[in-house]
């Protein structure tokens, strides 16, 4: 069997790994978009570096977009086979497939824009929203801890990676001649104390193993401090400043947990009486989703539940689906929270509500996830003076703050952690992907150090044996 790193190799996006066996059949593992601002990103995005058509099936590990986001272009491109994925997980890549296709219909309108005035040719959006709507059709959910058998050489099993709603760890059984390999891809890993979701469960012996290294040189701080901090922010922004307090948020994940813990603090009395606003459809649509898998919530939000039945509500929550009612808030004149999408800053509503009170020392930006470098979020976060937004210079005086204690990744020792389920001399090969560069080398140096051996860190396209 041969394995190809067909992105996220060096990189935190474009997750694609590609296994053909012996017998010539391909399985594809996820089919992630690349995400950062690198400028060959839209080649990368557009030329998968294999043929759609060619591969048999696709073993999806979560819905996030640098992971699932190129499936409609696969399909477009040829791919006919099964998109194999977790329940929860296809009902994600519904509403998050279907977000992507509308942000590159939007989207190419503006780069067309740009390309027509350079003298280019104009460019087709990478897909539409039909493209996602017939992507849909090739999702076949596998529920966690069944062995499916794809075909007489291929076999695996979902176990749960603890990341986000759904997400999983891929355990494939590879027959060969005799002989079977074990192949696990780890998926992105949470964290053992994750707000909602269940811890990640620990998986079967592999022969190898390809480990995401997102954190892989950074500790997290303790997630339980969080709410303490977000309560002392909000007393000041709402209560001492009578300013908004926007928090920027991925509509999956990052948002439930805002919420719940703002749930929290109001069943305790703590919160200040002070409308919420939720501003993003597809942060809704998510949640709704989420309650539909409130199974797969660990026993803390569970018992909290016994309780409150809906910890993602209450009263002065108000989401917000309408355009008209979002641009409406710039009107409303109350101490607020405005929570909403992009987590990143870079597209979204929340770039709209930061254009409106940015100028506005009484409030406060509270940045709760990852910004990558040159983001707008990461300009604000290194106290830029002045930012552009939308094409306009604006002096920036809104205040700053961040917790750096949400996150949906496990650091290094968590993933040591997780790892630790192994025999470690019973693994051939370690594979890392998922990360920067630099991270690598440090995770790796962390690894060896945790007893673990034989770690490789791929280029984009390289290819390994595996016997
Ligand atoms: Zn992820």
């Amino acid at each position: 069997m041969i394995l190809s790193i067909k992105g996220a190799a060096k990189n935190v996006t474009g997750s694609k790994h590609l296994i053909t066996t012996n017998k010539g059949k391909k399985i594809l593992l996820d089919c992630g978009l690349y995400q950062n601002s690198a400028k060959d990103n839209e080649e990368l995005n557009r030329h998968f570096g294999f043929n759609p058509a060619d591969i048999d099936a696709v073993i999806l590990s979560h819905a996030h977009i640098d992971h699932s986001g190129n499936l409609p272009l696969l399909v477009k491109q040829g791919f006919t086979g099964k998109i194999y994925a977790t329940p929860a997980t296809r009902d994600l890549c519904e509403i998050m497939l279907l977000d992507s296709a509308h942000i590159h219909e939007s989207d190419i309108v503006f780069i067309n824009k740009r390309r027509l005035k350079a003298g280019k040719s104009p460019l087709k959006p990478l897909y539409t929203v039909k493209d996602a709507g017939k992507c849909m059709k090739h999702f076949y959910p596998v529920p966690y801890n069944n062995e499916f058998i794809i075909n007489e050489e291929v076999s695996f099993n979902f176990t749960d990676a603890g990341h986000i709603l759904g997400s999983a760890v891929i355990n494939l059984s590879i027959q060969e001649e005799n002989k079977t390999t074990k192949l696990c891809y780890t998926g992105d890993i949470g964290r053992p104390n994750d707000l909602i979701i269940k811890a990640p469960e620990q998986f079967p012996q592999a022969d190898y193993i390809i480990c995401e290294s997102t954190y892989g040189n950074r500790l997290h701080d303790d997630a339980a401090l969080a709410g303490e901090k977000l309560l002392q922010i909000v007393r000041d922004t709402c209560i001492t400043r009578k300013g908004k307090l926007l928090i920027p948020a991925f509509s999956l994940g990052r948002t439930q947990e805002i919420v719940y813990t703002l749930d929290c603090l109001k069943t305790q009395g703590l919160l200040p009486p002070v409308k919420v606003f939720v501003d993003s459809p597809l942060s809704m649509n998510a949640t709704e989703i989420m309650r539909k898998y409130s199974d797969s919530f660990n026993d803390t939000i569970k018992h909290y539940m016994e309780k409150d039945d809906d910890p993602f509500g209450f009263n002065n929550l108000v989401y917000v689906q309408d355009a008209e009612e979002s641009k409406a808030l710039n009107d409303y004149k109350e101490p607020c929270i405005i929570i909403s999408a992009s987590g990143m800053m870079e597209a979204g509503r929340i770039k709209h509500h930061l254009h409106n009170n940015i100028g506005k020392e009484n409030c406060t930006l509270l940045i709760v996830g990852f910004v990558p470098p040159n983001s707008l979020g990461h300009r604000l976060l290194r106290g830029d003076k002045q930012v552009k937004i939308f094409g306009e210079v604006h002096d920036v005086k809104i205040n700053i703050a961040a917790i750096n204690s949400y996150s949906a990744h496990a650091d290094y020792n968590e993933m040591i952690q997780f790892l630790s389920c192994q025999q470690k001399q019973k693994i051939k090969k370690i594979f890392l992907v998922h990360g920067n560069e630099d991270v690598m080398y440090d995770f790796k140096i962390k690894l060896m150090e945790a007893g673990f051996n034989n770690i490789e860190i791929p280029d984009l396209d390289s290819f390994y044996e595996l016997h």
